[in-house]
């Protein structure tokens, strides 16, 4: 049985001409397709200034550490997510803070955030979960009324459209992730966007070991960096793919009608639908099972016919390290760990055939 598997990247000939190109130029770092590419894609995102590292996470690190948490601080972020919207500022010593969810976006409900603010807390972290607009406005009033600030997730979202303007145009500063299931796929990489040329300088110095970019040579370093470079290797690809990008956002939003529509009366509950403020970048098709049903076993079945699941995504808040570092409970999050326990990832991606969404949508069937 052919296997089915729950992501693949849309590469082709493009991206091997323009990988060429870089090998044969020799430069494979700081070089010129870095800051095409940064160039391009902050034409894209309407935001004024891009700066490419090595991660999604690299970037979420930087973006926490400008903002200076560290010991003591404490930083809200979202249960449904993936680990690095709080890792990044539990790596400088700041203590994570779970805000419950909206059940119908499962992205932040802003009431939830602002019963978690207490006089430490510092900054938040709001996640664009499953490529769905987080609730940008009310999210960044609250941020306003207790100074805190404001990092958005963006890893999962880029396409995606809030009140009208893409994501990374709305002011906030925030990140994109290029791991090979995202929207634009190189490999690894990630982009910080932001509004501020002096926090786009500071990126660019942090992700390069701290050098000075005003002046000053290779063994220059005006403060403690990273090496979060990326490789203009893997931004020959990212040109590739942002070339072709509204045709890879299409090709997905055309997967997930079809499978709305195969699994339309199945008892499944598909993730929400757009709104005249929220359009949602298709990321992932995540479904969430009927109510006692065992999703595992749903899991086991699909597998057992060749097909990619997974089971996304667990709250972060009860992973183990997070239970054994901070006693984070079950309870702590209800309404997130209730959506956690129900939902599952289909296989996903541009060029996914109708006829094997149709094996699919008719094993998930019989497995219900
Ligand atoms: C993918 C992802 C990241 C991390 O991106 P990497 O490039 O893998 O480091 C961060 N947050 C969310 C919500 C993601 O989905």
């Amino acid at each position: 049985m052919r296997e089915i598997p729950l992501a693949r990247p849309l590469l082709d000939e493009r991206e091997e001409e323009l990988v060429l190109e870089v090998l044969r130029s020799g430069r494979l770092s700081l070089g010129p397709t870095i800051d095409r590419f940064e160039e391009l894609l902050a034409e894209r995102i309407g935001a004024p200034y891009v700066a490419a590292v090595s991660s999604g996470t690299a970037g979420l690190h930087l973006l926490a550490h400008i903002a200076g948490l560290g010991p003591g601080d404490e930083a809200i972020t979202s249960p449904i997510s993936f680990a690095s919207s709080a890792n990044c500022f539990i790596f400088g010593g700041a203590t994570p803070v779970f805000a419950d969810v909206d059940p119908r976006t499962l992205n932040l409900d802003p009431a939830a955030v602002e019963a978690a603010v207490t006089p430490r807390t510092k900054a938040l972290v709001a996640v664009d979960m499953f490529g769905y607009p987080c609730e940008l406005d009310e999210l960044r009033a609250i941020c306003e009324r207790h100074a805190l600030v404001l990092i958005e997730d963006a890893a999962e979202a880029l396409g995606a459209e809030y009140k009208g303007r893409p994501i990374g145009s709305h002011g906030p500063s925030g990140v994109f992730g290029f791991y090979p299931n995202k929207q634009l796929a190189t490999g690894e990489g990630g982009v910080v966007f932001t509004h501020s040329e002096e926090e786009w300088r500071l990126v660019r110095s942090l992700r390069n070991q701290g050098r000075d970019y005003e002046g000053g040579g290779w063994f220059h370093h005006v403060r403690v960096g990273w090496n979060y470079r990326w490789t203009d290797v893997q931004a020959a690809i990212g040109i590739a793919q942002l070339e072709k990008l509204d045709r890879l956002l299409a090709l997905r939003s055309e997967v997930a009608a079809r499978y709305d529509a195969l699994l339309d009366g199945s008892g499944i509950e598909p993730l929400c639908p757009d709104d005249v403020d929220h359009r949602r970048s298709w990321f992932v098709y995540v479904v969430k099972v009927p109510e006692g049903v065992d999703r595992d076993r749903v899991m086991e079945r699909l597998r057992a016919e060749g097909i990619g699941t997974a089971d996304y995504v667990p709250c972060v808040h009860l992973q183990p390290y997070m239970r054994e570092t901070y006693g984070f409970r079950e309870g702590t999050c209800p309404v997130a760990e209730a959506a956690a326990a129900r939902t599952l990832a289909l296989p996903f991606y541009p060029q996914l055939e109708q006829e094997d969404q149709q094996r699919v949508a008719g094993a998930l069937r019989a497995a219900l």
